[in-house]
């Protein structure tokens, strides 16, 4: 890759980018295209979220992604909200238009995208998630706009209450009772599993056949949760597709033209 005076810049804030796969599938993109664009990483300290949001319109940033911890955290800091992530309360894709920073969500988008891919349509179905984060808020509006009948499950239990208020018809279970739900559908939408709790699950309890379940997480690519589904018969999900869905999502809004889904897929290969 080439920088020039001309480079188009977007990047990813986050607390933790280094391991990030989305600079590896964004300038592998940009490569493919032939386009003077490039991905940054873009740490960010806690508390600085606020700078770091007004250097990305110092600095003519055309754009940016949030990741963990700071979906949420973003929102105060912005111009703009499209109605999607407005109603999620939850931010992944900053577009910087006119001097204006919008904030969008692609993730739910990105997450259905990928249960398609896998047949697995959720109405009528009973999902259980695992978390309320900003991944949480993203997945429980996508599976409650799908028609599914939804269960919330979060160590912080004011969190999950707090999200189950915004996304109707959803009970909360405490997070010590989480193994005693029997969904069709589970989701892990926290960091368990990875990182330094790599080999530990956030499943407590039995898993079947009939149950399709979810790991958000795609470093490792299978986890201890996946692993636990594999060996029940389950339908076993990792969080690899859901990634390069939202990716594409983000690419299209940030540059206006159709993503290299294919390319961005293949950066991943033989991780
Ligand atoms: P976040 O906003 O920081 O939320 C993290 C959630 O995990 C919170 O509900 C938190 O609970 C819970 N949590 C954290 N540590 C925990 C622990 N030790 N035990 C139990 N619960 C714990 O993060 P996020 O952006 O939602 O991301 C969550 C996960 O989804 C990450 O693994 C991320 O990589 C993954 N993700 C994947 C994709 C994809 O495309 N595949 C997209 C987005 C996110 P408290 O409220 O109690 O703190």
């Amino acid at each position: 890759m080439t920088i020039t005076g001309h480079t188009q810049l977007v990047g990813l804030i986050g607390a933790s980018v280094t391991y990030s796969l989305s600079l590896r599938m964004h300038n592998g993109a940009f490569h493919a295209l032939g386009m003077d664009w490039a991905y940054l990483p873009l740490p960010v300290r806690a508390g600085n979220i606020g700078d770091a949001v007004r250097g990305l319109r110092a600095l003519s940033f055309v754009g940016a992604n949030v990741t963990m911890p700071y979906k949420e955290q973003v929102i105060e800091h912005l111009d703009e909200m499209t109605e999607a992530a407005a109603r999620m309360g939850a931010v992944n894709t900053i577009h910087h238009v006119g001097g204006r920073l919008i904030g969008d969500n692609t993730d739910a988008d990105g997450f259905m995208a990928d249960l398609a891919a896998h047949d697995v349509d959720p109405a009528g179905r009973m999902a259980l998630i695992l978390g309320a984060g900003g991944a949480a808020r993203a997945v429980a509006h996508a599976l409650h706009q799908r028609g599914a009948r939804l269960r919330l499950t979060n160590r912080t239990r004011s969190r999950a209450d707090a999200l189950a208020k915004t996304v109707g018809g959803t009970k909360v279970v405490d997070w010590t009772d989480r193994g005693t739900v029997r969904a069709d559908l589970i989701v892990n939408c926290t960091p368990v599993g990875m990182l330094n709790r790599i080999g530990e699950s956030p499943w407590p309890g039995p898993l079947g056949p009939d149950q399709t379940v979810v790991d958000l997480i795609y470093t490792p690519q299978k986890t201890a949760l996946l692993k636990q589904a594999q060996d029940a018969g389950a339908l076993a999900i990792g969080g690899l597709g859901m990634l390069v869905q939202q990716a594409a999502l983000s690419f299209a809004r940030w540059t206006d033209r159709s993503p290299p889904t294919a390319v961005m897929r293949a950066t991943l290969e033989n991780l």
